[in-house]
């Protein structure tokens, strides 16, 4: 097994593996004469090379053509949210009509929540993740105030059951079969953001709605890392965010999926012009009605260039053959780094991340061994030296290989920096 930890090993499976010249599409960022061992994809992904003539030619097109350019082709700034929606749908396994690009993920979730959070007397309740993204957590419990309704009581945040911090799928059932009598919504994530942890979500989907709840999905952490089948799993809605495994910029905007069963037009929600009928929008009619399907949920005019990175981004995607050959590319290099850790550092990192590759995404979380002094001052070694993770108190820090632009020697370089450190810090 030693000859796992070679460079001639991890620099023969990246020869080995066509989608690792996916990387040479990426800038990746300097320490000194070197790239960053970069891993932190989860976070913010890195800016394909594409992205900056997406972005200089919609400011050429502003410059040369002004209000014409909502109109001229090429890629005229009305229909220009379109533009994404056929790549969009094929990461989440939607329908084209199911998915638009807009706003934000945590403006998309409260949008999402005036049409399908409809909590009366007998039904109130939210169930969701203990521990969750704060921001999640925010829009949840304001949502419920919002109502009328009291978050002690009707947010119920189920505790982990496992020894992690992670969850079976027995105690989400159980869970959500016990309040199912007072639960409105469900809200789980795909990928959970601090322990990594991937979850079944047909079966969530399953669950919730024999209880008779509505089932929405938070993909912040899912979209781009793991395959989806939104539509066939039967989720309500879902929303995401394109800066993190989507690699579309620092607040790129977000995305968002209605179940085709949704597209209607008396589903109560908040309008905007842009949701209005297309045929019909510049009549600027005072009746609101709705386009069908997802993109009936607009609000305003996109920001043109917050979605252009997106067009470069989602071409990547593409030429990688989809998210089924990205993922079995995922699954071999987060695996081989999770192999890596058992052999030669586990006296030093415990995986906090399920083991089974069906139950996490690309991220393995590390808790480091004695400690948050000690967690941090390996951090910050690691960050010395050009290993970017991301830290999360109090002693995790969250690795995670992109399939898009992680190598095999990233990953050995990762190791290596752990054992140095702990050479120097026995
Ligand atoms: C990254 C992330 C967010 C960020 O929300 P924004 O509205 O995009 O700022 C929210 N929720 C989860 C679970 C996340 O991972």
């Amino acid at each position: 097994m030693t000859e796992l930890f070679t460079d001639d090993y991890a620099l023969a499976r990246d020869a080995a593996d066509p989608l690792s010249s996916l990387r040479g599409e990426f800038h990746l960022p300097r320490h000194g004469d070197m790239k960053q061992a970069y891993f932190c994809g989860n976070s913010l992904g890195l800016q394909p090379r594409g992205a900056r003539a997406v972005v200089d030619e919609v400011m050429d097109k502003w410059a040369r053509e002004a209000v014409e350019g909502h109109f001229r082709e090429p890629a005229p700034w009305m229909p220009y949210h379109a533009l994404v929606r056929e790549g969009l749908a094929r990461v989440v396994g939607a329908e084209p009509s199911e998915v638009v690009a807009m706003n934000s993920l945590t403006a998309n979730l409260h949008l999402m929540m005036v049409s399908f959070y409809r909590p009366t007397r007998e039904r109130p309740a939210i169930l969701m993740e203990a521990g969750a993204f704060p921001s999640d957590r925010y829009a949840l419990e304001s949502q419920v105030r919002f109502h009328g309704f009291d978050p002690a009581t009707d947010l119920i945040e189920l505790e982990p059951d496992e020894a992690d911090g992670t969850f079976s799928m027995a105690a989400i059932e159980r869970a959500i079969a016990t309040h199912g009598p007072r639960l409105a919504l469900v809200l789980w994530p795909g990928v959970q953001y601090r322990t990594g942890q991937a979850f079944d979500l047909a079966a969530i989907a399953r669950f919730g709605h024999a209880a008779g709840a509505v089932v929405g999905f938070d993909l912040a952490h899912g979209v781009g890392n793991l395959p989806l089948r939104l539509h066939d799993d039967g989720a309500d809605f879902a929303v995401w965010c394109h800066y993190k495994y989507m690699n579309s910029g620092p607040g790129a905007v977000g995305g968002c999926f209605v179940h085709a069963r949704h597209a209607r037009a008396d589903v109560p929600r908040f309008a905007g012009w842009w949701g209005h009928d297309q045929d019909s929008r510049f009549r600027m009619g005072p009746a609101f009605v709705p386009t069908p399907g997802a993109e009936g949920w607009q609000l305003s005019n996109p920001p043109i260039l917050g979605l252009a990175p997106l067009r470069a981004s989602l071409q990547l995607f593409e030429r990688a053959g989809g998210m089924q050959a990205l993922r079995e590319r995922s699954v071999r290099l987060t695996g081989y780094l999770e192999a890596l850790i058992a052999q030669r550092l586990d006296d030093t990192l415990q995986v906090v991340t399920p083991r089974e590759p069906s139950r996490r995404g690309a991220q393995l979380s590390l808790r480091v061994a004695g400690g948050r002094a000690r967690g941090r001052a390996l951090f910050e070694y690691l960050e010395r030296n050009g290993i970017v993770g991301d830290w999360r108190e109090p002693d995790v820090i969250r690795i995670s290989p992109a399939p898009l632009y992680n190598s095999h020697a990233d990953i050995l370089r990762f190791v290596r920096g752990v054992e140095a450190w702990r050479t120097g810090n026995a």
